[in-house]
């Protein structure tokens, strides 16, 4: 599970024109749960996902994944921080001089694993993904739907509690997009995971969210399970 405690980012702090981009989030999503980040653009969420995959220090607040808190951490203990929650970009940012299997590899080999061990793991990336078929193919042979389905192998390839999904559907066609959202509902159920799933598609939400937090000018302005919100597209 993931904890968002009074997560601050402010940017420029100490100069004389500080701007608070995220004002004390508080979120919680527990294993097996989908919760979905929604807002119009600029209301914080590529900062929101920056702070919580630690590609960007909080101004205050902590993200604590599984009872760790992970912005404790020095610069040491924040690369093996790094594995616990996996990532899925916009348009997922696969290398495009390396297979699909080479994609999601990556991960591992960074961090040593066997040759024998990588192989097997990105086999059953790729099948979980529903791509062991196009294991050989370079990013440019696949469909968008295809890479960002690559992208969830690649992020799940070090075995996080956290999947992160940062505008992940952006640009997909409807079919891709419900290809996805299915992965992701698969990840929650049959991996356990929590998911936060960042998006600025109201529509997508209402087919995976289980519980949603709305966010504005950097604040949650309304939290709740799905079926409980009025949400005005
Ligand atoms: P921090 O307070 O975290 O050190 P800074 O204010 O130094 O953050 O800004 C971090 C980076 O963001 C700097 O490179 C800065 O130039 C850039 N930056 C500043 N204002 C904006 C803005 N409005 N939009 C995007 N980037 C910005
Ligand atoms: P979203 O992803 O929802 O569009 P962002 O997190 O990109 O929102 O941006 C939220 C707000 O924070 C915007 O007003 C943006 O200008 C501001 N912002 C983003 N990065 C910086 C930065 N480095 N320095 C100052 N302001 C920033």
């Amino acid at each position: 599970m993931i904890e968002v405690v009074e997560l601050t980012k402010v940017f420029g702090a100490g100069t004389s024109k500080p701007t608070t981009v995220l004002d004390e989030i508080d979120f919680t999503v527990d294993s097996g749960e989908i919760f979905a980040v929604v807002g119009p653009s600029g209301a914080g969420k590529s900062t929101l996902a920056r702070c919580l995959n630690l590609l960007e220090r909080p101004t205050s607040g902590k993200v604590v994944v599984n009872g760790e808190d992970l912005t404790a951490l020095g610069t040491s203990g924040l690369r093996d921080a790094r594995r616990r929650i996996g990532t899925v970009f916009q348009s997922s940012s696969l290398l495009a001089r390396r297979t699909a299997a080479e994609n999601v590899a990556l991960p591992l080999e960074y961090l040593g694993a066997t040759k024998a061990s990588t192989r097997a793991r990105v086999a059953d990336l790729l099948d979980l993904v529903g791509l062991a078929d196009k294991a050989n193919l370079y990013p440019h042979q696949l469909s968008g739907g295809q890479r960002q389905r690559v992208g969830i192998a690649r992020a799940l390839a070090l075995k996080p509690s956290v999947l992160l999904s940062d505008e992940a559907t952006s640009g997909l066609d409807p079919a891709a997009t419900d290809t996805f959202l299915n992965l992701l509902t698969e990840v929650r159920d049959e991996l356990g995971l929590a998911v936060v799933f960042i998006t600025h598609e109201m529509d997508t939400i209402v087919r995976v969210a289980d519980t949603v937090g709305r966010l504005d000018h950097g604040r949650i302005v309304e939290h709740g399970r799905l079926d409980d919100l009025v949400l005005d597209p």
